[in-house]
């Protein structure tokens, strides 16, 4: 287990794929792996506790007309980044490592790769260097940019 590395950061729980932190500056949460990981790894499998027809900020796209409350529920805290370490695979329904990842990095995976256009779009502060700023769904990004990062089958489909 894992201890908070600064005073604003606030160990909320372990779960199986990673610990929950609360960040005092930000009032987020956000996971935290747990082991290291290899770029394919399966972190955790995961299934689909709720099925709407239309998005909100707690659900995932698995494709045009079904969007899913993630089940772990936990998982509901991983973060958008441009720089991703993760998949969240909705074909698979797997969070796979895309890069090599040490025990204590946040886990984070890129919202339009299964995200079309989202219900609350928001200013991205990953801080990447290919940071694409206002998140707003696949929609609104050029197809070369989403084929850097792996995108759902209903993503691909949309940008043939
Ligand atoms: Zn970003």
């Amino acid at each position: 287990m894992f201890v908070a590395k600064t005073t604003a950061e606030e160990f909320i729980s372990a779960y199986p794929a990673g610990n929950l932190y609360l960040s005092k500056v930000t009032g987020h949460h956000y996971l935290v792996a747990n082991k290291d990981y290899s770029p394919s790894d399966i972190i955790t499998r995961f299934d689909a506790s709720v099925i709407t027809d239309r998005p909100d900020r707690y659900t995932v796209q698995k494709n045009a007309n079904e969007h899913i409350i993630l089940e772990p529920r936990y998982l509901q805290y991983l973060n958008h980044s441009c720089d991703p370490n993760c998949y969240l695979d909705t074909d698979k329904l797997a969070l796979i490592a895309i890069k090599s990842i040490r025990a204590g990095e946040t886990l984070d995976f890129f919202y339009p790769g299964t995200e079309w256009d989202m219900s609350e779009s928001f200013q991205c502060l990953c801080q990447s260097s290919q940071c694409l700023g206002m998140i707003q769904g696949a929609k609104y990004i050029s197809p070369e940019i989403l084929n850097k990062y792996p995108l759902s089958l209903f993503i691909k489909s949309k940008i043939g």
